[in-house]
């Protein structure tokens, strides 16, 4: 570390309760994305940010993709140089039933060392530290040489419409950079004591199965006269949850399952279940990763039937979740589904495909930098890094086809334990550590890549 990177971790360390308090600010805007038009809100936060981001004489601006649905972009740097991206998301999932949250969901209360609230995880503790990375580079007087753009957008839950997708498609040469960080990745595992980070370089794509049973109605007074579809669907949800996955080893990180987790035998399709079961025993949540990362899912979330409590359900509609391994397309999928649902009477599917699986290379000049600054934020010089490919589907697949190469990648503290994210769940909360880090982390990068001094 130089002289000057300590001297910049130490103001973020300085400036720590300005940091955390940005976030809970962050969390008590309720954000919250239905996945409808008008929900979102994002512009209150674009506002709110603009605002903090104008105290330090730095300019954003609003790209709003409706009245109410803002993305917030400012740029620091004379532009002669990289050009590096901080993504992040402003809007938040819904809360279900706040009766089971032990702080209200948009308090942003501190307890136990984190911040708490719909929203602290995923992802408003980054955009207050790509925020504040900002103010601290520019109070700090570091001449940037090149560009750093900040962009927040809005709709990520609900498939980017409104947010990067939007941007994406209207402001291209806004977003365009060399490198972005983003989502997606971050949480440290140990093996023998060593800190390994996993950088995501790619991710699983994510398909909507839409089926569809018809059945007969009837008045529910003679119910013999009907075919309930409700019935149909029994033997349609027997078949998913009997459905077993292809399994695969192909992705990168099964290429590091030494560093990761000591495992030194050649992992291959056929063994890798066995492997996962014995390292579920002492790493419960790398094993889960390797598991998602070596198969697609497809899984039950909504189920809808009848219209009257009085009548026999006509029509029954199962949506299901999928996540695709990279080299699985649309038709991977649909061949899936109608191996699963053939021969069924009266059953249709659709399947609608809302984020393209992709990928950025690992070897990159990007990699070192993010290293270093990883180490930098982190305070410890003996990391190792891995390839990682994130399960769940994140922006970076609209910025990745416009030539950046995009991490997921935001370094969490040691300190902070993964499993407590609580993100799209209740209870979620940050460990102010990791907002401190993360903050840390996005200094370091930015020096790193846009001055000539490292
Ligand atoms: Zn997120």
């Amino acid at each position: 570390m130089t002289a000057e990177i300590s001297r910049l971790m130490e103001l973020v360390d300085a400036a720590a309760d300005e940091v955390v308090r940005l976030t809970q600010d962050l969390v008590r805007i309720p954000t919250v994305n239905f996945g409808t038009p008008e929900s979102g809100d994002e512009m209150a936060a674009a506002t709110f940010l603009r605002d903090k981001l104008a105290e330090d004489g730095i300019d954003a601006t609003i790209y709003a993709a409706s009245e109410n649905r803002g993305n917030l972009v400012a740029t620091l740097g004379d532009g002669n140089g990289p050009r590096l991206l901080f993504m992040s998301h402003t809007d938040v999932v819904p809360v279900e039933d706040p009766d089971q949250w032990t702080y209200p969901p948009f308090s942003g209360e501190i307890a136990d060392g984190r911040i708490w609230g719909r929203g602290a995880s995923d992802m408003k503790g980054t955009v207050a530290a790509q925020a504040m990375a900002l103010i601290l580079l520019k109070r700090a007087g570091v001449p940037l040489k090149g560009t750093l753009t900040f962009a927040t957008c809005a709709d990520e839950e609900a498939g980017g419409a409104y947010g990067f997708g939007w941007m994406a498609k209207h402001h291209p040469d806004v977003l365009r950079a060399d490198f972005a960080v983003n989502e997606g990745g971050g949480g440290p595992v140990r093996h023998d004591g060593r800190l390994i980070y996993p950088i995501s370089t790619g991710e699983k794509g994510r398909l909507e199965i839409h089926i569809r049973i018809r059945g007969r109605g009837w008045h529910a007074s003679q119910p013999w006269r009907a075919d309930n579809a409700i019935y149909k669907a029994e033997e349609v949800i027997r078949r998913i949850r009997a459905w077993r996955p292809e399994v695969s080893t192909r992705a990168e990180i099964f290429q590091h399952l030494d560093t990761l987790a000591g495992i030194t035998e050649p992992v291959t399709d056929e063994n890798i279940d066995q492997v996962l079961a014995e390292l579920e025993k002492r790493n419960p949540n790398l094993a889960s990763m390797l598991r998602a990362a070596s198969r697609m899912t497809l899984v039950a979330t909504m189920i809808q039937a009848g219209v009257k409590s009085n009548s026999v359900a006509e029509a029954c509609t199962i949506i299901c979740d999928v996540r695709s391994l990279p080299w699985q397309d649309v038709e991977y999928v649909r061949s899936q589904v109608a191996g699963i649902l053939e021969g069924l009477d009266g059953v249709s599917f659709e399947v609608i495909e809302t984020a393209v699986s992709n990928a950025s290379p690992y070897d990159s000049p990007f990699r070192e930098a993010v290293e270093a600054a990883t180490r930098d934020a982190i305070g410890v010089d003996d990391i190792a890094f891995v390839p990682g490919i994130s399960v769940g589907f994140t922006d970076s697949r609209f910025v990745r086809p416009l030539g950046n190469v995009t991490y997921g990648f935001v370094p969490s503290a040691p300190t902070d334990d993964p499993s407590r994210s609580g993100a799209h769940n209740i209870n979620e909360s940050i460990g102010i550590d990791s907002v401190i880090a993360a903050t840390k982390f996005h200094v370091a990068l930015a020096y790193r890549l846009l001055t000539r001094t490292s």
